[in-house]
């Protein structure tokens, strides 16, 4: 077994509500819906807009140190930027 390590930067990942004035918080509501994959239910604190999610949100993520370059930078922004799929 062959391992490389570097080091990353946990961070703590608000799923803030994109509702135009809005600045609350979607939270898991711990509903979860398994169909090619598990998606999870997230309602926003302050003005109740519901969204899905396949990962429950607030949660521990860890940054590459350099975010500007490197395969892993690409990654974690397609997690950020995944498409939007309503049920
Ligand atoms: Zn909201």
């Amino acid at each position: 077994m062959h391992f490389r390590e570097e080091p990353v930067t946990p961070v703590y990942r608000h799923w803030m509500c994109e509702q135009v004035g809005c600045n609350g918080e979607l939270l898991s509501t711990g509903e979860g819906i398994t169909r090619l994959s598990t998606r999870w239910k997230h309602r926003c604190g302050k003005c109740g807009h519901e969204d899905w999610a396949d990962a429950t949100y607030p949660r521990v993520a860890y940054l590459p140190i350099d975010e500007s370059s490197g395969p892993m930078a690409r990654c974690w922004a397609s997690e950020v930027k995944e498409p939007r799929r309503r049920f």
